[in-house]
This record gives C-alpha cells, structure tokens and sequence, in this order.
C-alpha cells in the first residue's frame, strides 16, 4: 500500500493552552525540544509556530525552522496565564492557516493543543465546526492533549474533544496522566500524519476540495495581472511572446511568473489545490485563478474523464516546461532573513 503523504512537510503550530501552576513548564519545555528535534530528524523542511498564553493570547507571524527561538519564548517562570477553551484555539489556529495557505502549497498543517485538568469546557464547538470542514482538505489535522488527566475518561468534554477533532482531517486525543509520562508520547507525536481512508491521490485531487467550498477558496486567490507592454517578453509555458488576442498575464504577488491566459489555464490542471480553477505560482506559490467557465473551456468539461488527447498534450508540455521554484529553499531563505515577530490578540477579541 502506498502512503502518499508520510514524504509531506508538516507545519506544525503548537498551542500551550493550560496553567502552569497546574503543568511544570520546565517539563513541557523539554518536551517541546524533543517534539521539534524528532520532526526536524525527520524532515527538516518542517515548520513550527506556539501559540502562548502569557497575558493575552499571542502567536508568531509566520512558522519558522529556528527550533531555538521558539523555546526562547516559552518561559519558565510565566504567572500571567489566560487559558480559553479548545475551540477558540482552534479558530485562532485555523485564522492563522488560512493566511499561511494563500502563500504555501504542497503541506500538511498540524494544530497541537496541550491543556491540562482545569481545561475550560467546551460549549461553543459550533463557531469552528464549519471552518474546520472548509479547511480539512488543506489539510488540517488536530491534536490535543489533555495533561494530568487520566486514560479512558470518558466525560462530556472527552465526547466535545473528540468530535472536534473528527471535523478536521483527523487526529489523537491524548491522556497523559502524569507530566512525567509527557516524554513517552512525544515520538508518535512527531510522526507525520496521514488519513487512509481520505487522503486523496494526486491523479484525483482536481475535484478534492467540495464544490460548496470553491468560493471560500476563490476568496483567497488572486486573478493574474494583464501584462500592458510586453514588449519582449515570453510566456515561460509556451516560449512565445503576446499575439493580438492571446495577452501575456503575470503572477500579481512575484510579478515573476508569466503565462498567457491559456496557457495559465494548461498549468491550473498541474497545479491546482483540489478546486479546478485555483491553483499556484510556480514561482512564489501564491494562490491563483481564473474564472472557471474558461478554465472549463480550455481543459474541457471536469465530467469528462479524460481531456481531449490534443488539449490532454498541451497541458502536459505545459507541465514540462514550466520551471517550479523549490518552495523550501524559499521558506528557508526568507526565515533566515528575520525573526517572526509575535502577535498577539486581545483576549476579548476571542471568541
Ligand atoms: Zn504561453
Ligand atoms: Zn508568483
């Protein structure tokens, strides 16, 4: 059996939502380091983020590699604790993905939530339930561990917990009864996630994302600019320059790649995000698109199992020719240049 998924990079925000007088941070800390030390021995194309509860509620601007930096911020003498319920972490996390996701593709995103036993109920699982359904293609799995709280509990919040994680793309639920016990269910947790029975393959994945959610998605894009003077300008799919009916369109976020609207089209079916007609740039990875009649006009109708074998040749040059920019390298580079700053919300804003 093939599992496509245990080779994709994982970004992994890490939220430690419970009172240290309750959790020994120095504990939690050390366990952090083996988490982010296990996933990078993995796969050091990994990203990490925290979401801190020190006075208001605050995370990084974007993910980073720089394990150190994250447990800079995790301090060990921290008083000023707010905790707020799961899915309110949750929906902070996701408002975090989303904007993560209009810029980098071909991940999967991780949200782990640690609380402990004073974790405030949960009693409004509602506010998330869509938004969890709408991002599970992206996709996005949950995990959340509950410290000091022993095995097998099976009360309303063990029943709120595990349905919350059941409209994501899946994930644990994990007691840890005794923090010293943390250590032992760090190594299942660094391991990369995959769904069996949903995980879709790639030949598919132009229709994986439903049909009622396209428009979510279509909110996130962004169209391709008409380029007025190309002057010498080629399209980097086709090689050719503008013809008087076939204008040059660029990437409006790179301004680097450079595509004829057609050919823009070609490329969508390489690289869409599971909605036909969003896709990438294969330069800056931002995401795309065009309006889907002509997406439909240029690849042929979605229902059609197979492409006519003259349009089915040209998306495949396409394919060729189009030179992709290696995304890690990039991620890499641009975490290099600065530290991610912290954010931080107003507990009110919270919901
Ligand atoms: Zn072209
Ligand atoms: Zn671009």
């Amino acid at each position: 059996m093939v599992r496509p998924n245990t080779e994709r990079s994982e970004d992994t925000i890490v939220a430690l939502d419970f009172d240290p007088k309750n959790v020994n941070m120095r504990v939690v800390k050390g366990a952090l380091e083996k988490l982010f030390e296990t996933k990078h021995a993995k796969d050091n194309t990994d990203r990490f983020n925290l979401v801190l509860f020190r006075g208001n509620p605050a995370y990084l601007e974007d993910f980073t590699f720089k394990k150190d930096y994250l447990l800079s911020l995790v301090k060990e003498d921290v008083e000023d604790i707010n905790t707020v319920p799961v899915e309110s972490v949750i929906f902070m996390a996701l408002t975090f993905l989303i904007e993560v996701y209009k810029k980098v593709g071909n991940k999967f995103f991780r949200i782990i939530i640690f609380t402990d036993q004073d974790m405030k109920p949960v009693t409004k699982e509602f506010i998330v339930q869509n938004l969890l359904d709408i991002t599970k293609e992206m996709p996005v799995y949950v995990d959340i561990i509950r410290l000091n709280v022993k095995d097998g509990t099976k009360d309303d919040s063990d029943a709120k917990l595990r349905q919350l994680i059941s409209w994501s793309k899946g994930g644990e639920l994990i007691y840890v009864p005794k923090l010293k016990k943390l250590d032992e269910i760090i190594p299942e947790l660094a391991e990369k996630k995959w769904n069996d029975q949903e995980d879709i393959f790639e030949e598919i994945k132009e229709i994986k994302i439903p049909e009622a959610y396209a428009d979510f998605y279509e909110n996130l894009s962004m169209d391709p600019a008409v380029i007025e003077n190309p002057g010498e300008t080629k399209c980097m799919a086709c090689f050719q320059q503008t013809q008087d009916n076939n204008m040059l369109f660029k990437c409006p976020s790179c301004d680097n790649a450079i595509m004829h609207e057609v050919c823009w089209a070609h490329w969508s079916k390489t690289s869409n995000i599971g909605v036909r007609h969003i896709f990438r740039c294969p330069i800056c990875f931002t995401m795309l698109k065009l309006p889907r009649p002509f997406v439909d006009e240029v690849l042929g109708p979605i229902e059609e199992e197979e492409a006519a074998p003259e349009v089915a040749q040209v998306t495949q040059e396409v394919a060729q020719n189009v030179q992709v920019a290696d995304q890690n390298e990039l991620l890499k580079e641009k975490d290099q240049k600065a530290e991610p700053k912290l954010i931080e919300q107003l507990l009110d804003s919270i919901i």
